[in-house]
């Protein structure tokens, strides 16, 4: 698989999910086919709700069905800021031009869920430990976890951070998207991802109610009562430097 060759000279791929998180269906086009072994195909479309594998999220998975094909995508992989769709055959050849996108709605939402309470997370540890905290990484997936620096907390503030968190997804605060100039970004207190960003004129933030917008490009529940429950599994070195913090939710 060469990303190069598969997305040279084709526009950067419009990221409709990134201000329309709930979208499960939608109409696109594609723009390019690339076959691959075993009936697969790259398919680049102008527009995806495909989030593809990235910022701690892994890729979403879902159909495209188009005229006289159906096509099971089971990875949408980013490359230069074009989404290529790697997908199965399972009907039809497929063609160029309009395109039915539907995402696997499960798969998607829990994902969502999580990344929702990674940022609940960063906010309750940074509250109960009085300290600002910097991630280092995440993943989203099974086995989720937010990566720190510093030294693995102990049980007791591990449980502070679990009831603070499941306190706060009881009042059902809302979260929301907003876009903020470079500069006005850089000011935000407690933007533990920001050195991370890449250099964009307008940088997206996520704020769960009234806590610090967080600088983030990934899928979030509207409010924070979707989460369900929290439960923090343990807190395990990864690096001399850093610690990751698993965790699990549960809906009820
Ligand atoms: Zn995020």
């Amino acid at each position: 698989m060469d990303l190069d060759k598969i997305t040279v000279g084709c526009p950067l791929t419009e990221l409709t999910y990134l201000k329309q998180m709930d979208t499960r269906t939608y109409s696109a086009s594609t723009i390019r086919m690339v076959p691959d072994k075993g009936q697969h195909y790259y398919f680049i479309l102008d527009k995806t709700i495909f989030h593809p594998k990235g910022g701690g999220q892994p890729s979403d998975i879902g159909i495209l069905r188009g005229p006289d094909f159906e096509a099971k995508v089971k990875k949408a992989i980013e490359h230069n800021g074009v989404v290529a769709h790697w997908a199965k055959m399972t009907s039809g050849n497929p063609t160029l031009g309009s395109v039915e996108c539907e995402l696997n709605w499960a798969h998607r939402y829990v994902i969502m869920k999580r990344h929702s309470a990674a940022h609940l997370i960063d906010h309750c540890l940074s509250q109960t430990t009085g300290a600002t905290v910097h991630t280092t990484d995440s993943w989203l997936g099974e086995e989720s976890y937010v990566g720190y620096t510093g030294q693995p907390p102990r049980s007791t503030v591990l449980n502070s951070v679990k009831n603070l968190a499941n306190q706060m997804i009881c009042t059902g605060a809302s979260i929301t998207i907003s876009y903020l100039s470079r500069e006005n970004a850089a000011t935000l207190e407690n933007a533990p991802n920001y050195a991370r960003l890449p250099d964009l004129e307008e940088i997206r933030t996520v704020q769960i109610g009234g806590c610090a917008p967080i600088p983030c490009g990934g899928t979030h529940v509207s409010n924070l009562s979707q989460i369900g429950q929290l439960s923090l599994l343990a807190a395990v070195r990864s690096s001399k430097q850093g610690f990751r913090l698993y965790f699990v939710i549960e809906t009820p």
